[in-house]
This record gives structure tokens, sequence and C-alpha cells, in this order.
């Protein structure tokens, strides 16, 4: 995830952060690899743990999904540190484990691409979320200023251009909207990297 800066108007680098992504899950090296996160989690300049989640799209098992996101969500929780959730066609799933786990730190959806249903459901359950290029007008609208994120990902669009589209949507000033995330970011990340 990468936040914005309002006074030189660019994108900073990529949030630190350490990630066990599920597109990237083996059987072999999930022990070890947990181990590592573990231990980088509570490294001062990680700001986030992520991503990691749950994908019914990729090749990874699901069962083995389910068993490195339920470690991982732990680990973030213990860290204290944000997590940051790739979730595709999960949605319930994740929900589900929210409940489960009533962890304390902060849980972002990134890259949200939902219907304003399910970013109302996910809102109620205390998750935030991050919207990038292709987001939904209706469920942008139905978030709240407090939990809303702003993201690239993989977009050909500069973060800029993407607040600019989100304004347009929300019908706010885009200096106002940018201000507004900021705050959610150092609410979240504390000490961005310059
Ligand atoms: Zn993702």
């Amino acid at each position: 995830m990468r936040y914005y800066d309002l006074h030189t108007h660019r994108a900073h680098p990529d949030i630190p952060a350490v990630e066990l992504h599920p597109w990237h899950l083996t059987e072999e090296s999930l022990e070890m690899r947990l181990q590592q996160l573990e231990c980088e989690a509570s490294r001062p300049e990680i700001l986030a743990i992520g991503e990691a989640g749950l994908d019914k799209l990729c090749d990874t098992p699901f069962r083995l999904q389910l068993q490195a996101f339920r470690r991982v969500i732990r680990i973030a929780d213990e860290a204290g540190k944000p997590l940051v959730i790739h979730c595709v066609k999960s949605m319930n799933e994740l929900l589900a484990l929210k409940k489960e786990c009533s962890p304390h730190n902060t849980w972002i959806c990134h890259g949200f691409r939902g219907k304003p249903e399910a970013a109302s459901q996910l809102q109620r359950s205390g998750i935030c979320l991050s919207y990038g290029e292709k987001f939904n007008r209706e469920a942008l609208q139905a978030t709240s200023l407090d939990r809303l994120f702003v993201e690239t990902d993989k977009s050909s669009l500069s973060i800029g251009e993407i607040y600019e589209r989100m304004a347009t949507a929300l019908h706010v000033d885009c200096e106002w909207l940018v201000h507004r995330v900021t705050q959610n970011f150092v609410r979240e990340f504390g000490n961005l990297p310059e």
C-alpha cells in the first residue's frame, strides 16, 4: 500500500510490511515462513503485516490458506500492527475469522472491489476498506471516511489520479479527501517513512 504526500503531491514508497500471500504458500515452507514472519513482525520499521489472506481463485489449497491465515492473524494481533488483507471470494470466511479471533489490531481489506452490501457488512464487523482504481462507486459512497484507505496496487494510474476519481465519485474536494485519508494512514501506521 502506498500513501500520498500532501506537501509534495506524490506517492511515497510502499508501506514497509511483511507478507505471507496466499498465492505463494506451500505445505513444505509454511512453518519456516511463519517463523520468519513472526520475527520480522516485531521489528519497529515494519509498519504492517500483509498482504495475507484468502483467495478462492488461486491454486493454493484453501485448507492451507486458512491454516496460514489463522497464524498470521495471531502474529499481527500480537505485534499490534494493522493486517492488510487480500480477500478474493472469501468474505464469509473472513467475517467468520474476525468474529472467532476478535483481534485488537486493525484489519484492512485491500483492493476492495465489492458491492455496497459487502462494504457495509465488512465495516459492521470493524474492517477497514482500501480502494484502488477499480472501486465500486456505491461501495465507496457507503464507506465511512474513518475506515477508508486509498492505494494504487497494480494500477497504471498514479495515486493522485485515483484520489481524483474518488473525490469525483464522492462529490468532495480532492485535497480534502487526501487530507482525510492521510489521517487514517497516520492513525494506523504511525511513523510513515519519508
Ligand atoms: Zn492483493
